[in-house]
């Protein structure tokens, strides 16, 4: 029997830094949404006590460094499961991109495997689970517009998020989240207002939404990479209603109702960057 799980892609509508913790991690405040831009994960079972990462990327570890493989060889343990396990992954989603792609991944597989294995597992189970592999599993496990706030185990569920077209540009280069965070200056960075942010989404007031969205991060990576900044205005200048860095970039994301106007944003970045999708947010 072979089962397949869809994982989306996260944006941040936004992400504020609130204060450096002992342990050094950040407090964040931050709202999530996802996108129509998935990868495909199949679960096979296999005789063997084993876990086989297959990917059609090649630069993708299919090791423990592998948010998916962490994933299995936790519930495996945990749940004393001696059966083993082969995990095809079909990636979409482009790589340290801001866009949630590795904590996606490590969600699907604990849904996916708790359906396999027939684990019954509470979403508070998962949740645990997903903490020790990535921040941002929790909110994938929901994968529904979210308020999310520690540092990242705390999701509040809010309505889906106006319908509208995103449109996500990748510009050539890697950002590394935990670098991001080691150069964040708390008295240089800017605190859009996540409680307005969530409020306007829940009224489902797409202007008022646009108004509050915002992301501390930026002030961090754009200094770096500029080419963030150089893509966010060309999308304003062809119609976006807003464009925003994603995570801890490089992503920028716009967004837009009308699909024309959409269209026009692709045509207006193609060629100033390879790697555009348009996509529809999901809910
Ligand atoms: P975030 O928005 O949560 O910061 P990201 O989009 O910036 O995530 P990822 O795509 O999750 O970053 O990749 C970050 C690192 O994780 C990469 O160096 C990659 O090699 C590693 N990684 C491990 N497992 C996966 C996976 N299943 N998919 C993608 N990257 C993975």
């Amino acid at each position: 029997m072979e089962i397949i799980e869809k994982a989306p892609a996260k944006i941040n509508l936004g992400l504020d830094v609130l204060y450096k913790r002992e342990d050094n991690y950040h407090e964040l405040e931050m709202v999530m949404s996802s996108v129509d831009l998935a990868d495909h994960l199949s679960f096979e079972p296999l005789y063997e006590d084993q876990i086989v990462i297959e990917s059609n990327k090649a630069f993708l570890p299919s090791d423990q460094r592998n948010n998916v493989y962490q994933a299995a060889a936790i519930i495996k343990k945990r749940y004393g499961i001696a059966a083993g396990i082969k995990i095809t992954i079909k990636k979409n989603i482009p790589v340290a991109a801001g866009l949630g792609g590795g904590s996606t991944d490590c969600a699907a597989t604990l849904r996916g495997l708790n359906r396999l294995w027939k684990l019954e597992l509470s979403m508070e189970e998962m949740i645990d689970i997903g903490m020790h592999v990535g921040t941002d599993v929790p909110y994938c496990l929901y994968g529904t517009t979210s308020f999310i706030a520690g540092k990242g185990e705390i999701v509040n569920v809010l309505k889906p998020m106006s319908p509208c077209w995103v449109i996500l540009v990748k510009p050539q280069l890697s950002v590394s989240t935990r670098k991001i965070f080691q150069q964040v200056d708390m008295t240089q960075i800017t605190h859009p207002n996540m409680k307005e942010l969530a409020s306007a989404i829940l009224r489902q007031d797409y202007s008022g939404m646009l108004n509050y969205m915002g992301n501390s991060l930026e002030d961090i990576t754009i200094p770096k990479h500029p080419i963030i900044q150089q893509i966010k205005s060309r999308m304003m200048k062809f119609g976006a209603d807003i464009a925003l860095m994603s995570g801890s970039g490089p992503t920028v994301f716009a967004l837009c109702q009308k699909q024309s106007r959409a269209k026009r944003i692709v045509n207006g970045v193609k060629g100033f960057c390879d790697e555009v999708y348009m996509v529809r947010t999901l809910r």
